[in-house]
């Protein structure tokens, strides 16, 4: 296993910046994913690790050695991809132990160790199948078990799970996650899904326009996102983001949107500063921090209803504030709720998120 780092790496095609000026540190062990979404520069950044592209400038470093030029087959990386690339005609017991064959190693002890691995992803008793004769799911774990057949430095994954359904996929992403903990891997994993990269990453890199927007715990970047795409791609549903007007009273933050008191808070020396570059402010809640409050409540929004999705133990219910600026809370609710009834959104401040005018999030009172 190894560690991973880019030193202001930038990936050009043309005039267009695939990547920009990225820098990053991975340490040995840990499992990032890159997150964002399409085009926003991962699968060019994996490439670049794999050695399937060359960085346009910067330097990339793998166990702290330079490797912005070495050839793929010198960099010792497994990589999984999106569409498995399983060898047709092969059976699974010579499609896994591929890259056992290509290092010279002798026919049965290859097998055995192929073997092994399937076990482990019990795939075990498909060895005598061809890929045409198993289900996605299981082809996907083919091309896993072929990934960790040879112990690698560092394991790439591009989107491996996106070509199953959705229950095999949340199988194969609870397997990954035990599979992680337990080999300790050091591995880099492109998605676009957040809640996948939720569940598997140490730490997440979201990206957005080739460029880092930040790079921390998962739970950090639910508690604590960075800008307001950050807020909006992380959560199911997302946050919920409010245009508000910020002014100062009594020691408190008033926000206003549409004219109306939505909510206040305490001042702070950060939203003092935020405020004086621009009172055009964004507040942000989560859907699991709203509940439905009395009419006229401190800290709350008011629109008529515009759907109550049941999801099971708790809805997803959606006001309409106008101009399709909806919010959404998901709550565990037993009343029936008519469309177009007007309903009360009520939020704790302690739960508010903030974004100055440029959407940069404004640090909360002690963080
Ligand atoms: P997706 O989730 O859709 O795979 P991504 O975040 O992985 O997206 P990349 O595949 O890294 O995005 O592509 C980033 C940008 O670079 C895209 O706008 C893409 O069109 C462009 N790009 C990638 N490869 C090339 C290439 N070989 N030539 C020209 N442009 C390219």
């Amino acid at each position: 296993m190894a560690s991973v780092e880019f030193r202001n790496v930038t990936k050009s095609f043309g005039d267009f910046k695939a990547v920009a000026d990225v820098s990053f540190d991975i340490a040995n062990g840990e499992f990032v994913c890159l997150l964002g979404p399409s085009g926003c520069g991962k699968t060019t950044s994996l490439r670049m690790m794999a050695g399937l592209e060359t960085p346009s400038s910067g330097q990339i470093l793998i166990g702290g050695e330079e490797v912005t030029h070495l050839h793929p087959k010198d960099r010792n990386i497994a990589m999984v991809f999106q569409d498995y690339a399983l060898y047709p005609h092969m059976n699974l017991a010579d499609n896994i132990a591929y890259p056992l064959k290509v290092r010279g190693e002798a026919v049965a002890k290859r097998h055995a160790r192929a073997k092994e691995v399937a076990d482990v992803l019990k795939i075990g008793h498909l060895m005598d199948r061809l890929p045409s004769q198993i289900s996605g799911g299981q082809q996907q774990r083919t091309s896993l078990a072929r990934a960790l057949v040879y112990p690698a430095r560092i394991y790439l994954f591009d989107e491996p799970l996106s070509n199953l359904d959705a229950k095999l996929r949340l199988e194969a992403r609870g397997f990954l996650n035990h599979l992680q903990r337990d080999m300790g891997m050091t591995a880099v994993y492109v998605t676009h899904d957040q809640a996948e990269a939720m569940a598997l990453a140490t730490r997440i890199a979201v990206m957005d326009q080739g460029r880092i927007v930040q790079f921390a715990s998962p739970i950090e970047i639910y508690r604590r996102p960075a800008t307001t795409f950050v807020a909006n791609f992380v959560g199911n549903p997302p946050m919920n983001l409010i245009a508000v007007e910020g002014t100062q009273a009594d020691g408190q933050l008033r926000l206003v949107a549409e004219g109306a008191n939505i909510g206040a808070l305490p001042m702070t020396d950060a939203i003092g500063k935020a405020l004086a570059a621009g009172s055009a402010l964004t507040l942000g809640v989560r859907p699991e921090h709203l509940f439905i409050a009395e009419a006229g409540a401190a800290n709350s929004v008011t629109a008529p209803l515009f759907a109550n999705e049941n999801m099971g133990p708790e809805s997803l219910v959606t006001i309409d504030r106008g101009e399709g600026a909806r919010v959404t809370a998901r709550i565990f609710i037993d009343e029936h709720l008519d469309l177009g009834e007007t309903v009360t959104l009520g939020f704790a401040p302690e739960h508010i998120h903030l974004f100055d005018h440029t959407g940069k999030r404004i640090p909360a009172a002690g963080e």
